[in-house]
């Protein structure tokens, strides 16, 4: 009956109607008759048209039932036909505007690869003027002018240096910056002149600067000036976010025999832990970190990242907040028998 249409349901009520009728015939001639026999057909009829009027009321309820079902399932088809629709064109939407961000990256990582490029001359220009001026080369000064062409001198180091990192950042990047694999570096020696460099600035700020290491260490497969710029940066950073009087451990150790390891630990602020995820993408600085030193880029250790990488090694931390850092770069050794000829370490 479900499935019945509207001629078949019209027939069907048809049919009700004449056994109605029957039945009621059937009723009329047993009164009239006086039959026993037609009066019980009468009554057989009644009970049938009872039957046959419950099962249509029945079955409408379902029809109607089954409908309601049909125009809710199309209603929904058409919802997400409509979705379906709205997520392609947000898909395209979206490729759209992916384009058009690589684009904009693009340019940008143009523009500053260009502007420093442009800056460094000028820069180096000024700096080498500045240092004349110092030197008495262009007559002597005056104390009070010394210290200002002093001043000046300063920031003009610190522009250089952050253009030193915004080239190579983007050197890194671009993938300019490819791993040379013919070299070696001795990470005691480099480690060991970098600290001499380093240690005027650790005395300035009373921190005391240590390295330990076995006798013997082997050689990491990195190229020197490459493995230079990041154990610069990170022991840079351990004193530049360690307070006066703090401490800063350098240690080399194998951890297994395909790798060395270089840890740098710090008695200083801390890397706060909303600010872990972060710390090696480009430019990011902790807020801690840009209370106690204004100066910084933010780029430091997004380039170690990226070359320690280059180089099949790793580079993470562990830090509390308040309570030290310490930074640990991992590279693998250089496998054959190292000679002194092709080692080089950081002049
Ligand atoms: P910069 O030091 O110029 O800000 P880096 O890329 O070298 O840039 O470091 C990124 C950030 O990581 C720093 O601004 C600082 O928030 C955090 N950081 C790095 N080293 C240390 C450290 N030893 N102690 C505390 N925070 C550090």
């Amino acid at each position: 009956m479900a499935n019945k249409n509207p001629r078949q349901r019209l027939w069907y009520r048809l049919q009700i109607f004449l056994l109605f009728l029957a039945t009621l015939v059937v009723l009329v001639a047993a009164y009239k008759l006086r039959s026993d026999a037609y009066f019980f057909a009468g009554l057989v009829g009644v009970a049938v048209f009872f039957g046959f009027a419950m099962q249509y009321t029945a079955n409408r309820q379902t029809i109607i039932d089954r409908a309601n079902e049909l125009a809710r399932f199309k209603e929904l088809l058409e919802q997400q036909e409509r979705s379906g629709k709205m997520l392609i064109r947000r898909d395209l939407e979206l490729t759209r505007a992916n384009e058009r961000l690589k684009q904009l990256d693009q340019m940008k990582t143009d523009f500053v690869s260009v502007a420093t490029h442009q800056l460094r001359t000028p820069l180096s220009a000024i700096r080498w003027t500045l240092s004349m001026l110092l030197k008495g080369d262009l007559g002597e000064l005056t104390g009070e002018q010394k210290t200002f062409v002093m001043k000046a001198y300063e920031s003009n180091n610190r522009m250089v240096a952050l253009l030193g990192d915004m080239l190579l950042a983007d050197r890194v990047e671009s993938g300019k910056m490819s791993p040379t694999e013919a070299l070696e570096t001795s990470l005691i020696d480099l480690t060991d002149n970098l600290l001499v460099e380093l240690k005027p600035i650790a005395e300035k700020k009373h921190v005391t600067l240590t390295f330990k290491h076995a006798e013997e260490v082997p050689h990491a497969r990195i190229d020197p000036q490459h493995m230079r710029a990041i154990v610069q940066n990170l022991v840079e950073n351990a004193i530049k976010y360690t307070p006066e009087n703090g401490s800063v451990a350098i240690e080399l150790v194998q951890p297994d025999e395909k790798n060395v390891e270089l840890r740098v630990s710090d008695t200083g602020i801390g890397i706060p832990k909303e600010a872990h995820p972060q710390i090696f993408t480009r430019f990011f600085r902790a807020k801690n970190a840009v209370r106690v030193e204004t100066d910084g880029s933010g780029l430091g250790l997004f380039i170690a990242k990226q070359i320690v990488e280059r180089y099949d090694g790793s580079i993470r931390f562990e830090s509390e907040p308040g309570d030290g850092t310490t930074f640990f770069v991992q590279l693998p050794i250089v496998m054959h028998k190292s000679t002194q000829a092709n080692t080089i370490g950081a002049k």
